[in-house]
């Protein structure tokens, strides 16, 4: 048996665990979660260690290369054979920047969002405070995500309901596959309301590999549009996937409130221990049916829930 050792950021351990979902196992002590595949037992850590201990735990491993949790500034190595990277200059212009939230959440809808901004705009949203909606608390969110909207920016947001996910994912489709039509539809939307012609690029904060995402969407008869590139992190770099990432979480977190609301018992986000006891006192009070409209069915947390149902 051998191992890996990784350090991996927070949100990339989230995203971690939502992948793994249907390989996790009883999380250990200080642990955000332990997933056990064929090749490996992955143990991620609240300090953002993560282990991978097996017959083939670089298989594993690999799939997380971004083992950082430094920013580092952006290198034009970067685009060397890679050429969906975006050119430096592409931050400083007329861009449009996509990002989703709530993927990682058992409860709630995936939303995604995409906001188009000038070169002229950029310093004025910084002013706002408009950055990483991941370093942003929820309640910042919520007042700035309107902030952002009364701009009047071109902009667009989508929910994918939790039934239609639910079909989706019967269907056979990833999350990723989810993913990459939401955020291709976010860009034809704003497509409709700009003149395209002003337009130096697109940027999609990378959630999967861009060979992927052109498969994922070419299945559905579509293709990446021209200048479309994109990169990890792209909210610590792009003001537009900044706003995005504000706009899209913004939306989740009214989703979840309209959910919890409608049920009438607060839904709590992420893929916790609490989810897993407000998944048995939704099936205890409601019934299971219920989930089906406010859940991704599909994560462990489902099973899990049973050992809180008496
Ligand atoms: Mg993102």
């Amino acid at each position: 048996m051998s191992q890996v050792v990784a350090a991996i950021s927070k949100d990339k351990i989230i995203e971690m665990k939502s992948f793994y979902s249907t390989y996790l196992t009883n999380t250990p002590q200080g642990a955000i979660f332990r997933a056990k595949t064929p090749n490996a037992v992955i143990t991620a850590y609240h300090s953002g260690k993560v282990l991978f201990q097996g017959s083939n735990p670089e298989a594993e491993a690999g799939k997380w290369p971004e083992s950082s949790n430094k920013k580092s500034s952006y290198k034009k190595t970067q685009r060397l054979n890679n050429s969906y990277a975006p050119p430096e200059s592409l931050f400083g212009s007329n861009h449009i920047g996509t990002d989703e939230a709530g993927t990682g959440d058992y409860f709630g809808p995936i939303t995604v969002a995409g906001v188009f901004i000038k070169k002229e705009q950029i310093h004025s949203l910084k002013t706002m405070g408009v950055k990483d909606s991941k370093n942003l608390t929820d309640s910042v969110i919520r007042k700035l995500a309107p902030e952002i909207v009364k701009l009047n920016l071109p902009y667009s947001s989508l929910v994918l309901p939790n039934e239609k996910y639910n079909r989706l994912q019967e269907k056979g489709w990833t999350q990723g596959k989810m993913k990459a039509m939401l955020h291709h539809h976010v860009i034809k939307n704003i497509f409709g309301n700009i003149d395209t012609t002003q337009l130096d690029g697109i940027l999609i904060d990378q959630f999967c590999e861009p060979h992927v995402f052109q498969r994922h969407i070419s299945s559905e008869k579509e293709s990446i549009l021209e200048k479309t590139y994109f990169m990890t992190k792209a909210e610590s770099y792009s003001i537009a996937v900044a706003a995005a990432s504000i706009i899209a979480r913004s939306r989740f977190l009214s989703e979840m409130d309209l959910l919890s609301d409608k049920l009438g018992i607060v839904l709590p986000k992420g893929a916790s221990k609490k989810v897993d006891q407000t998944i048995a006192k939704v099936i205890l009070e409601k019934g299971e049916s219920t989930l089906d409209g406010c859940a991704k069915t599909h994560f462990a947390n489902t099973r899990k829930a049973q050992a809180y149902i008496k």
